[in-house]
């Protein structure tokens, strides 16, 4: 198993690359209200109760803030952070060693916790309600279990597919949070934020220029805004305008509806070669070139949402609009 990221200092992490960007507490968290106001609470009852938060599930697609909202709660309760992901943790010897090394009120993070495998899953559940693990020492006839007792932890769980949650796992949450795709004003705010943070100078048009190109993801919102930047620089541009700010994002071929490259080739293919489909995901995957999954959770969700792809139960279908945005007509393709 890969060693788990150990996060226990705060300075520690301005080194990295992303982090001088994320929001480190509920109040510099833009956006996502319901969420907030939820954690908010859960967050002061457990500190007046001097007790370890109880256990949270995040969903939604990557980059909305799943992984800053973990941070966001071990800075709040004063505990130690340990980020590792399901695909990690191979044997249930590789969670006792996680579970063992947490202390009261510690939090394990654990990102795509739907790709646990089933004996860890299982093993978790004691973990979880009893703050107990029973591990099965030997095998054959000297197999015996011992009882690990374990400190009162938080376990938080991300995940992009929540559907692929068995329900006990789901059960043992104490609270499931959804995170939705932003709308366009709040990332305006978010690439605001990140600018004055970067000490990059741009206007409030060319800040809604990226965000409404950003997918509805603060994440890629910051990308951009870092591309811009680089554009902006090398030109000699200061502050950035809304032009330029459109400029750099067209040399991403991302258009105004926010399509990169990828989701046009997922719906011209769709359109020029299944004649706008249905057209099943791993023909789908084949022909662009992507894993089936990758699709799956990453484009097909904004896609969906933004009203270009039908998910039927005979697979993808482009829809209307999506032959409008990219300027096809259906009857043509029949030949
Ligand atoms: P996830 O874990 O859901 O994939 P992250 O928590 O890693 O996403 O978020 C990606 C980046 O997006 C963060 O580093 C942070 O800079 C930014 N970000 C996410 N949510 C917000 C938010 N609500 N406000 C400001 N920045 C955000």
């Amino acid at each position: 198993m890969a060693a788990p990221f150990i996060e226990s200092s705060w300075e520690k992490l301005d080194e990295t690359f992303e982090v001088p960007l994320r929001p480190q507490t509920l109040a510099e968290f833009v956006g996502q209200e319901a969420v907030r106001t939820r954690l908010e609470i859960l967050i002061t009852a457990a500190l007046e109760r001097k007790e370890a938060l109880g256990h949270c599930l995040f969903c939604g697609p990557p980059g909305l803030g799943k992984t800053t909202l973990a941070h966001i709660l071990s800075k709040a309760m004063g505990t130690q952070l340990t980020i590792t992901s399901g695909p990690q943790i191979e044997k249930p010897g590789d969670l006792a060693g996680l579970l063992t090394h947490l202390k009261a009120g510690d939090i394990l993070f654990i990102d795509e916790i739907h790709r646990l495998s089933k004996v860890a899953e299982e093993y978790l559940y004691s973990a979880m309600e009893d703050f107990s693990l029973d591990l099965m020492i030997d095998a054959g006839p000297n197999a015996r279990s011992v009882q690990v007792k374990l400190h009162p932890f938080t376990l938080v769980g991300a995940t992009t597919r929540s559907g692929l949650l068995s329900s006990p796992m789901r059960s043992r949450f104490q609270i499931t949070l959804r995170l939705d795709y932003y709308d366009e004003e709040t990332l305006t705010k978010i690439v605001e934020r990140s600018a004055k943070l970067l000490a990059i100078s741009l206007d409030k048009k060319a800040a809604f220029e990226i965000a409404r190109r950003s997918r509805g993801t603060p994440r890629i919102a910051n990308n951009l805004l870092r591309w811009v930047r680089d554009v902006a620089q090398t030109q000699k541009c200061s502050p950035i305008l809304s032009e330029l700010a459109a400029h750099a994002l067209q040399m991403l071929a991302i258009d105004e509806r926010g399509l990169d490259e990828m989701d046009k080739k997922i719906l011209t293919i769709i359109m020029d070669h299944h004649n706008g489909g249905p057209v099943g995901l791993n023909n789908l995957a084949a022909a662009v070139g992507e894993e089936a999954h990758t699709l799956e959770e990453v484009h097909e969700p904004f896609l969906i949402m933004q009203g270009f792809l039908e998910r039927t139960p005979r697979g993808r279908k482009a829809t209307t609009i999506a032959y409008q945005h990219l300027g096809k007509n259906k009857s043509e393709k029949t030949t």
